[in-house]
This record gives C-alpha cells, structure tokens and sequence, in this order.
C-alpha cells in the first residue's frame, strides 16, 4: 500500500468553499497540537474554546494564521474517542480509532486495575481491544497458563489475547501483530517498561527518531514527556503511541455505562430482592452469590464497586 492510502481519512483536500484546509492531527503535546495537510504540510494549531479539545487521530478543518501555524475551525464528528477523566480534568487519548492494543509484561508486572479500566473505555466507547503480553520469553508453561486465565476473566472472555516476545522473537512478534494492525487506525496503549517502544519500532522502524523531531518541534525546548504520536509507514501501517499510562480515571461513565460494561453483575443484580441492591451486605444479594460460588469475578467486582464510587465526580 503507497504512502497516499494512510492519508485516506480525513480526505486532506481543502474544504470546498470555505477556503479552510483539512488536516489531520498527528501529534499533541499537553496543550499543543500538530496535524498534517493533504500535502504533508505540518501545522501547529491553536484553538478557542471547544476547538481546544483536539485529539491525536482527529480530521480538523483550519485556517491558516501564519507560519505553519493555524486556527482550528472545525472539528469534524469523531466516529469514536477514547479518553480518561479524573475529578479534576480530562484528557483525550486519542480519536476515530479501529482499535487499542494493550501491551502487558509480567516483569514489570502489569496493573490488573488499569488493564481492567481500559477494558471499560475501549468497551464503553466501542472500540476493539487487543491484549499484546510481551516478553512471553520469560513465562514458563505454567505461567502462561495461569496468566491466560486471570486475562480471560478480566475481559469476560470477549478479548483477544496475543502472546508474543518483542525482543526475542521479533519476526514472530511481527507476524502475529501486524494483521491486527494493517490498515487500520491503532491506539497503542501500556504501562512503562512493558515494551511497548520495543513493538512499535518493531512494527515500523525509526518510529522513536521521529518522535523526537515532532516533540521537539512541537515542545520548542520545554521539557515536558507527555506526548501522543501517530506514527505511518509505507506499507499502510498507522500506530498512535500515547505514553505517560500510569492513571485511568473513568468518571465520565454514568450509572447506566457502568452496567452496561459489568454484565457480569448487572445481570445477576436484576435478581436481587432490592432494586436499589449494592450488592454489599445486603440480605438475598444474587451478586453476593455469584461471588461465593465463583461466577463472578471478585477482582471485577472490586473494580465495579471502585468505580461505582467514583461515579459523578467528574
Ligand atoms: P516501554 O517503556 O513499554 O516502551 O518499554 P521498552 O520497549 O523500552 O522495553 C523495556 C525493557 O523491556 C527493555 O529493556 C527491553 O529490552 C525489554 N523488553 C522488551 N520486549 C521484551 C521481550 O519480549 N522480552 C524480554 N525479556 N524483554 C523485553
Ligand atoms: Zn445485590
């Protein structure tokens, strides 16, 4: 696939009658942003107000206001957004995407808390999630076995799960996450030192030089880290690297999100004698049962309470 079809998206041609040119956002730093003209122009944007809120991944229609700098106009309609919110601020993770990978490692060991709270988002804003567990050269066959099952129950069972090693298998590691990649749009997602700088350079090489040249530029000599980056090859390839991982607030959700993504105990719940059950102490709790016999998930259930209380604080 040439270079032109990673383009596709947002069509990058100018906006017919309005003299607005449309970009793509490819980079943001904390409050800056870069997108990308149909010519592979770069501009730095500013925005008022709602037009502020760009994601890496957004289609933007801008008008020009000087040296490669441009005010944002419009944003066009997301298909989808994936984003994190704790009580005090959001922040947008990235836009229109086909897909999030998680990259997971026993060593560092991995949050179960923030696999779980991803599992949540990417449900809630409908977009497919993948579990890559690296450095699998490190599991023995029981290890894996065992991680397998505590993944399976995290997720329902609903999400695929890719073993691979980036370092000591790369072909293979390659082999097995290129098809979940080719041609599609993916947010790249996990916790310091799972590997994930590994995989993407893995999947298209001088990605990280890249980085350096947009922060940079995008920074202007400031030393801040956070950064999302989307990063195209030639051969159709679109990854958008958002590093800085560590927290994953979810107060956005409302009451009725929240069961939507836990069926596992809204389902049971309708059986409980209360309506208004929290499934805590309560007397003929079905939730309660399900967590005695072992039908539901006494990690998951942790994770929906947490999240249940923090519920309409954002
Ligand atoms: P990031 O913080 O997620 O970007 O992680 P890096 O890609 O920088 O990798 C962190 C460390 O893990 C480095 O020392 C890598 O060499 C190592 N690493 C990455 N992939 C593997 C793997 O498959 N197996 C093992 N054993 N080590 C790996
Ligand atoms: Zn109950």
């Amino acid at each position: 696939m040439g270079r032109k079809a990673n383009h596709k998206q947002p069509g990058a041609l100018p906006a017919p009658d309005t003299g607005l040119i449309q970009a793509l956002v490819i980079a943001s730093h904390g409050r800056h942003f870069m997108a990308e003209d149909a010519q592979g122009q770069h501009w730095q944007l500013y925005g008022k107000g709602k037009r502020r809120e760009v994601a890496v991944g957004d289609s933007v229609l801008l008008s020009p206001s000087g040296d490669c700098q441009a005010w944002v106009e419009q944003i066009e309609p997301r298909r989808n957004l994936l984003y994190r919110s704790d009580a005090l601020r959001s922040k947008l993770f990235a836009a229109n995407l086909d897909a999030v990978l998680l990259v997971l490692a026993v060593n560092p060991p991995y949050s179960p808390e923030l696999l779980g709270r991803t599992w949540v988002a990417c449900r809630n804003a409908g977009v497919p999630l993948h579990l890559i567990f690296n450095k699998a050269d490190l599991l023995d066959e029981q290890a894996h076995e065992a991680l397998e099952d505590e993944l399976k129950e995290w997720t329902l069972g609903e999400t695929p799960i890719h073993f691979i090693s980036a370092t000591e298998a790369p072909g293979e590691a390659i082999e097995r996450v290129q098809p979940l990649v080719q041609g599609k749009r993916v947010l790249i997602l996990g916790q310091s030192g799972m590997g994930k700088s590994t995989l993407i350079n893995a999947l298209i090489p001088h990605a990280r030089a890249a980085t350096n040249t947009v922060s940079e530029a995008l920074n202007a000599g400031k030393h801040t880290t956070t950064h999302t980056q989307m990063h195209r090859s030639d051969e159709g390839l679109c990854l958008i690297d958002s590093p800085g991982f560590q927290a994953f607030g979810l107060h956005h959700l409302s009451e009725q999100d929240l069961l939507n993504e836990f069926p596992d105990i809204a389902e049971p719940g309708q059986r409980c004698r209360f309506a208004n059950c929290r499934h805590l102490k309560e007397p003929d709790c079905a939730v309660k049962e399900g967590l005695e016999n072992g039908d539901i998930s006494e990690a998951r259930f942790e994770l929906f309470d947490l999240l249940r209380n923090e519920l309409g604080s954002a």
